[in-house]
Parts: C-alpha cells; structure tokens; sequence
C-alpha cells in the first residue's frame, strides 16, 4: 500500500514511541500542560472546505472536510486525511482562510494516539468556541488519500438537527467571515 510523506512521518513517531508507558487514565482531565491543540479553518480553495487539524508530536495532523464539521450525531461528514501540516498553521488566516474554530483537544479511547489513527479508529473530546464534546474519526479508505468519516458522539453537547457551520461563519480569531477577506 503506497504511503504518503506525512504518514510516514507519523509512522516513525509510532515506531519510536514507547506504547508499553501507561496511557492517561481514561476520564481524567488532562492538565494544561498535557492538552493538545486543535484548529478548523474554513479555506477556499477550488472547493470550500474546513481543515481539520490535531495537534500530536509537534505537528498538525489534517483532514480536508469538505462540508465541514457537525454537532448533528446523525450526520457523518467524509474527512480526507491530507500530509501532516506544520505547527504554524494553527495561527494561519489569510486571504483564503479563516479560523473558524480552536482550542484544545483530549485523546480518548483504550488505544494511545497516535497508533489509533494509524489502526484507523480515533475519538476525542473537543474544547473548542464552536464545536465541543466527543468526536470519532473512522477511516473508511485507506491509501494514498486515506478517507475517513467525522462523527460527532452522542453526548451533551450535541445538537442533533443543526448545523453549526451555517449558523456560526465567522472567525473565532478576527470576527470576519471568509466572504468579508476577498
Ligand atoms: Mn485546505
């Protein structure tokens, strides 16, 4: 199976990484310290899409999402994992993006990041201005452009029938919309 440059970059991390260390308890508040960041910017390219991206191991690991996030549990959006991208995008807003949401993230679930993403199963909990709660990234797909479909989890932060993307367009970094910077 052909391999992309950013997933092996993630593969030499898993292949140095010591997953016999006890993970973080399950449940547990991560301190400050131990929180991962995350950020969606909504980027307009020849598609619009939103860029996922989880902070892991000093780089932004990434997804292109077409129709962007949901709060809606009963709505899977197709998440196209793209090359590992460098910590400065989270702070990127130009004149094709916006960031239009961020924060910080926890790993969930029994198996350690990053090997969940590798074995293509991966939940976490977002704290972020607009999306918050569980989330699941499933891949579908896997190959040189794994696809992978995002979920949010049914829990209290979930907000079946909307769609926070229409609702809430606006730069959680400059109050601009993506419309308003061409
Ligand atoms: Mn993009």
């Amino acid at each position: 199976m052909p391999r992309k440059a950013g997933a092996s970059r993630l593969e030499r991390y898993v292949a140095k990484r010591d997953f016999t260390q006890t993970p973080e308890p399950r449940g547990k508040k991560p301190s400050a310290k131990n929180g991962h960041r995350f950020v969606v910017q909504r980027h307009r390219a020849s598609h619009l899409h939103y860029d996922l991206r989880l902070e892991m191991d000093g780089v932004l690991a990434s997804w292109a999402v077409p129709k962007g996030p949901t709060l809606d549990p009963a709505v899977k959006r197709m998440a196209i994992q793209v090359d590992d991208h460098g910590m400065a995008h989270n702070e990127y807003e130009g004149d094709t993006v916006i960031i239009w949401d961020r924060g910080t993230y926890e790993q969930g679930g029994r198996v350690a990041w990053p090997e969940a993403l590798e074995r293509g199963h991966a939940v976490f909990v977002l704290h972020g201005e607009k999306l918050r709660g569980g989330f699941a990234l499933q891949r579908t797909r896997p190959g040189a452009k794994p696809q992978w479909l995002l979920i949010k989890r049914k829990d209290d932060e979930a907000r079946p029938g909307t769609d926070i993307v229409a609702e809430r367009p606006k730069s959680v970094a400059s109050g601009r919309t993506l419309e308003e910077l061409s």
